[in-house]
């Protein structure tokens, strides 16, 4: 089946900024789409989602120039290729861009391309979406499906929620459920029972850009309490059956060699944030913490990874950048043990799965996620399943394009009847 046709189109992403969508026409009038999620709190060595700052469009947010370079660069090219070639077509669109992080035509061009021909290729094959992306990232096929475990962001803060907390995301993580369908209601009932607890201090219920409360708490240890709460009174043992997970989102923060958490009153150096972080770690179940630091103190996540042990998940998101040089970089220097996984940092399919299958072969576990700024497609769920990564990360119960992910992997686990695996979850480590 080959590309017969490519459009793209300007649409609008979860936070309403414009965002890029292509498709992909097939012979026998079969189509498919893909659009592209956009980060808030983005790294400095993502790849470049172009934008056209034309301050008379959007705030300058437009993407009609990304839109120009799918019809007059990449579809042209493209004509002809097989839809399921993903490496030679991805292959083809990093040749034509040319550039290390892809600004001449703009990362957001080129994954709307690839991730339109991926889901092409599973409609071509006629299986679902997760099982193509299984063939096509090479899970063997008498192993199981796994089913991820979700981190789910129930209290928003940082760039993604003004006056609630500095850092970033306080997640829960339902270790203990047996499937996903179950871990879904657990996290659910945490999420609807901590409504109450906001409610009683006096604040607002308002969420944030990925659907978590947004309450102006006084410290940045306050939502770990409010949270230890919620799961009590939805009756679930914390540290047992749900533990914490955190996203300060650090390089929000960071500025000439200070951490300023202006809730705190504090400006912490690299080793008194390690110091800081460390101490939850002993007085809550926080099992994962991704960009404690900022996103070039590789000495400050080494020191963090030590301190906790090397029981806690260290995960690198601003850090890697789902980028391939950063990931060996942080093996080396022992900077964190996962990786997570954001395909528009890197720009296509291929690549993000190169980064996945990097990180394991160093032994890092990695976490499929959403941007704060979604689309309504729940291509996260989809491919958290193919790539058998065990983790995702895909926001909150609440807002439609957070709970379709959830949905999406319910359908899955009940499409797969007993035949996926629900995923352990490997922390903390035992050593
Ligand atoms: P972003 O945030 O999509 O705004 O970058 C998500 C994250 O930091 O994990
Ligand atoms: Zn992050």
């Amino acid at each position: 089946m080959n590309i017969r046709q490519i459009t793209a189109q300007e649409l609008l992403d979860s936070r309403g900024n414009p965002t890029v969508e292509a498709t992909v026409y097939l012979d026998r009038h079969l189509k498919a789409s893909g659009m592209v999620p956009s980060g808030a709190s983005t790294g400095r060595h993502e790849a470049l989602e172009l934008r056209d700052d034309d301050s008379q469009r959007y705030l300058g947010k437009g993407v009609l120039g990304a839109v120009r370079h799918i019809h007059e660069t990449l579809a042209p090219a493209l004509l002809g290729f097989d839809v399921t070639d993903q490496a030679g077509i991805d292959r083809r669109m990093i040749e034509l861009d040319g550039t290390p992080d892809k600004s001449r035509l703009g990362a957001n061009a080129i994954l709307a391309v690839s991730i339109a021909c991926l889901r092409a290729g599973a409609l071509v094959r006629q299986i679902p979406f997760y099982q193509y992306t299984a063939e096509l990232f090479g899970k063997p096929a008498d192993e199981p499906f796994v089913m991820p475990v979700p981190l789910t962001n129930v209290l928003n803060g940082g760039k993604h929620a003004i006056g609630s907390s500095d850092l970033q995301e306080y997640m829960i993580v339902p270790i203990g459920a047996p499937s996903f369908v179950e871990a879904t209601r657990w996290v659910s009932e945490v999420f609807h029972l901590l409504k109450p607890l906001v409610l009683e201090r006096g604040w607002p219920t308002t969420v944030g850009d990925e659907g978590g409360f947004a309450p102006p708490v006084a410290s940045n240890e306050e939502p770990l309490q409010l949270i230890m709460a919620a799961i009590e009174r939805a009756g679930y043992m914390p540290g047992e059956q749900i533990v914490i997970a955190l996203d300060p989102a650090a390089s929000e923060f960071y500025g000439d060699g200070k951490y300023r958490l202006e809730k705190d009153g504090l400006e912490l150096t690299s080793a008194q944030m390690v110091d800081l972080l460390a101490d939850w770690v002993e007085r809550y179940p926080i099992v994962s913490i991704e960009d404690g630091l900022d996103q070039e103190d590789w000495d400050g996540f080494a020191r963090l990874r030590d301190k906790t042990g090397n029981k806690v998940q260290i995960v690198g998101d601003d850090l890697f950048v789902t980028n391939p040089e950063r990931v060996r970089i942080g093996a080396e220097r022992n900077a964190a043990n996962s990786v997570l996984i954001k395909a528009n940092q890197i720009g296509t399919i291929t690549e993000t799965f190169g980064t996945i299958k990097l990180a394991r072969e160093y032994g890092m576990t990695t976490i499929i996620s959403h941007r704060s700024g979604e689309t309504e497609l729940p291509f996260e769920a989809d491919f958290a399943v193919g790539t058998s990564a065990g983790q995702v990360k895909i926001g909150s119960i609440s807002r439609s394009e957070r709970v379709a992910e959830y949905n999406e992997l319910m359908r899955i686990e009940r499409q797969l009847d007993g035949n996926a695996v629900f995923a352990r979850f490997p922390f903390p480590r035992q050593t």
